[in-house]
């Protein structure tokens, strides 16, 4: 299966994709995790995507599809998490597809509303250690800093500071949104409501992609 989570921002695509690959076998593909791998590693892309994932802007199409072309290139069953994020892109997929001799099988848009976006997004945190995620707000480590599992210490990433957040909410708005309608017409979409613990949502999750 090729199955497409989208969703704005802060929706909790990333976790939910993870549970999924492990739980159908399905490779994961994160264009996010992908530029943070560049960035980390110092690399000519990483320098360019930077200036701007830091502003809370999208890399440009170019940029990405040629990133994820030759990832799509055999047609197998993959989990797409935060990508495609515009109509070029939702277009270069289905050509990179057809190419392969497949198709988009599956649509699960996250449903969470703007207020509950901005709330997890300024609380995000992650350990440095063991990538743990926590919440500042909604679910703190017992000490302040520092990762309940490892000792590890908790990053926020540039990205979730308030500016950052305000423009990438915008952005999904004026960019992705479209892209949900783009699907629509195809009648591969399923909507589920992402809000709940997160064993509910993956129940949710998992009844959608059946
Ligand atoms: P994410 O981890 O999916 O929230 O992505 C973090 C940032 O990476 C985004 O705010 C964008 O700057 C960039 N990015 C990730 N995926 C894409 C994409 N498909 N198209 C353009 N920019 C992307």
């Amino acid at each position: 299966m090729r199955i497409i989570l989208l969703g704005p921002p802060g929706a909790g695509k990333g976790t939910q994709a993870a549970r999924l690959a492990q739980g159908q076998k399905l490779a994961h593909i994160s264009t996010g995790d992908m530029l943070r791998a560049e960035v980390s590693g110092g690399t000519e892309l990483g320098k360019l995507a930077k200036n701007y994932m830091d502003r809370g802007d999208l890399v440009p199409d170019e940029v990405i599809i040629g990133m994820i072309q030759g990832r799509l290139k055999d047609g197998s069953g993959v989990i797409l998490d935060g990508f495609p994020r515009t109509i070029a892109q939702a277009q270069a997929l289905d050509k990179a597809l057809t190419v392969a001799g497949t198709r988009v099988d599956r649509v699960v848009y996250f449903k969470v509303e703007n207020e509950e976006l901005v709330k997890r997004l300024s609380g995000r945190a992650t350990c440095s250690g063991c990538q743990s995620p926590y919440n500042l707000s909604t679910a703190p480590p017992k000490k302040p800093g520092v990762c309940d599992r490892c000792g590890g210490k908790l990053a926020q990433r540039p990205d979730d500071q308030p500016d950052a957040v305000r423009r990438r909410l915008m952005v999904y708005e004026e960019q992705t949104a479209p892209v949900l309608d783009y699907y629509r017409k195809t009648g591969k979409v399923k909507e589920i409501n992402a809000v709940g613990a997160l064993d509910e949502v993956y129940g949710r999750l998992a009844a959608a992609v059946k």
